[in-house]
């Protein structure tokens, strides 16, 4: 195997991830599926490759403006997912610092977080102990066809690199790799602004869903948080948008009041245009894969797995069914 990274490993959407692990909103059953048995995957993984850090914290849902709690809950437990109601009582004990709750309220305890960019670093660092050669810092200039029309390497640095099968999984630049071979992939990447503060004691131990705000505290006792899962409106800088957050922090969380910004980031969502990730072969042409997605922290371990079911035995999990590299081909 080989692995061509043009920056380094773990940036871009990585390295800008708010990095919460979990199985809800934007839930057709198939998604819902496919996510939920990546949540399974992830205690496995972060137990089998050292250096990955893998919380299951929980989360307290109290984002109550984005949805009907108690048909939230409805569903998902219907379909067997961790989720119960908690009253205002029981969330402040569990979570004493955050203030303002208003019901009703919901928590899951098989939610968690990851250290994304750590986290891609120790699985590369595992991978060239298994053998793989990883090169970073070079681009693929393009992915190459043989005369018989089949996929047979990439040019990188104007040299041809031979390979069986090509897999693309490069974020939201994978349409410029694969539009090329006629593959059409559409893709949308809303921008994400994260806030991070400096350390603070430890104030929160789950991820904490507010209207308007989205925070965790990482191992490092640093607030990381977000306002909207969606992405933000664009005219919005980046910079006003992390300080509004910081101010949020410290309304939000009893001693937080000192909340200072350390850094922010930006990051695009790749999200293939129906919102769902795209997992597979294009049937147009032979010897390429892609894998490219939403939630691709959550999707992560399971989709890896899969992968490299269907490159190296020819088996498709039923769960990607509905997520093929076709269903955007003319
Ligand atoms: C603000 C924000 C919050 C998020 N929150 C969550 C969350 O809570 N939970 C969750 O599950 N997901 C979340 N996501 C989504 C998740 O982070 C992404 O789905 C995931 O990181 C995508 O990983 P990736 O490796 O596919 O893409 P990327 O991390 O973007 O990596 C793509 C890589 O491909 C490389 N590349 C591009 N072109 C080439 C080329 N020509 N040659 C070689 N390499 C190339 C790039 O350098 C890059 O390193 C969030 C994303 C953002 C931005």
């Amino acid at each position: 195997m080989t692995l061509i990274e043009a920056g380094g490993i773990g940036l871009q959407a990585t390295a800008a991830s708010w990095a919460w692990t979990n199985a809800t909103a934007h839930n057709p059953k198939p998604y819902f599926d496919l996510r939920a048995a990546s949540m399974a995957e992830w205690p496995r993984l972060a137990a089998a490759v050292p250096d990955l850090t893998y919380v299951e914290s929980g989360t307290l849902y109290a984002d109550n403006d984005r949805f009907d709690t108690e048909a939230f809950i409805a569903n998902h437990t219907a379909w067997g997912y961790d989720l119960r109601p908690v009253s205002l009582e029981q969330a402040q004990q569990y979570e004493p610092a955050v203030r303002n709750l208003v019901g009703p309220l919901a928590l899951s305890d098989s939610e968690g977080a990851v250290d994304a960019s750590a986290a891609a670093v120790a699985l590369a660092t595992q991978a060239r102990k298994a053998g793989a050669m990883v090169f970073t810092g070079i681009p693929v200039d393009a992915v190459s066809v043989d005369g018989t029309g089949r996929v047979d390497g990439v040019i990188m640095n104007e040299a041809p690199i031979k390979a069986d099968e090509v897999i693309v999984a490069a974020g939201a630049e994978t349409p410029r790799i694969v539009e090329p071979l006629g593959v059409a992939l559409p893709m949308n990447a809303p921008r994400g602004v994260l806030a991070t503060t400096k350390p603070l004691p430890r104030l929160i131990d789950r991820n904490i869903l507010l209207p308007g705000l989205h925070v965790r505290q990482k191992a490092d006792g640093a607030l990381l948080a977000g306002a909207s899962f969606g992405g933000e409106a664009a005219d919005l800088a980046p910079e006003q948008i992390a300080q509004d957050l910081v101010a949020r922090m410290r309304t939000s969380l009893t001693g937080a009041e000192g909340a200072e910004l350390d850094h922010f980031s930006v990051g695009y969502r790749p999200t293939p245009a129906d919102g769902f990730p795209v997992i597979g072969r294009p049937s147009k042409i032979a010897g390429l894969y892609i894998a490219t997605m939403h939630s691709g922290v959550t999707l992560a371990p399971i989709v890896a797995r899969f992968v490299a079911d269907e490159i190296l035995d020819d088996r498709r999990d039923p769960l990607l069914a509905p997520f093929g590299a076709d269903r955007f081909q003319d």
